[in-house]
């Protein structure tokens, strides 16, 4: 079972847009500077539980707010334990949202993600990665906290793998400018 400190059913921070996001529980990056250690323990939290998941569902489905994606921040979403039940939930969000983007933040780098954690991110639109480091914390950067974290746009219609953006690119590419975060994992 996995754990989950908070979820917005209407978020417009979170990610591009007006957004479905969920805080799971659980992290093992421990960075100098997280300001919320409750979200480390995978027990901390509540129970995800089956009714959660429909709901959200629900929420991404409804069009009277229509919602252009679910953000899915922590804690850490790519946790090895939260890795499966993530994974179930971007596959059904796929199947059943095809038009919604997926967005995910992870305190692991692109690089160095384990195959099952590589199955989840074959699913998603948009990686964050990196751990939040206090020397390299930059309030300019667009939805990141510190220098070291990257952009992953993994479904460029050319295929393209994008690195880093600076936030002139971002706009560029239509995405909005927000308040940068203390760490890849959003907290509140
Ligand atoms: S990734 Fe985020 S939650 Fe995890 S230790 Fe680093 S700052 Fe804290």
């Amino acid at each position: 079972m996995m754990h989950i400190h908070r979820y917005y059913d209407v978020d417009i921070v979170n990610g591009p847009g007006t957004r479905c996001t969920l805080f799971v529980a659980g992290c093992e990056h421990q960075c100098r500077g997280c300001y919320n250690q409750s979200t480390w323990r995978l027990d901390s939290g509540v129970p995800f539980t089956l009714a959660m998941e429909e709901q959200l569902i629900a929420d991404l489905k409804d069009r009277r707010i229509p919602r252009q994606g679910l953000s899915l921040s922590g804690g850490d979403p790519l946790h090895p334990h939260n890795v499966p039940h993530i994974r179930r939930l971007v596959k059904r969000v796929r199947r059943e949202c095809p038009d919604k983007d997926i967005w995910l933040w992870t305190g692991y780098q692109l690089a160095e993600l384990s195959a099952a954690q590589r199955e989840v991110i074959a699913e998603i639109d948009v990686l964050i990665d990196g751990r939040f480091i206090e020397a390299e914390k930059d309030a300019r950067l667009l939805w990141r906290g510190s220098r070291n974290q990257k952009i992953w746009y993994l479904r460029q219609p050319q295929g393209e793998h994008t690195d880093q953006h600076s936030a002139a690119s971002d706009a560029q590419q239509g995405y909005p400018q927000r308040a940068s975060r203390e760490c890849p994992v959003q907290h509140q």
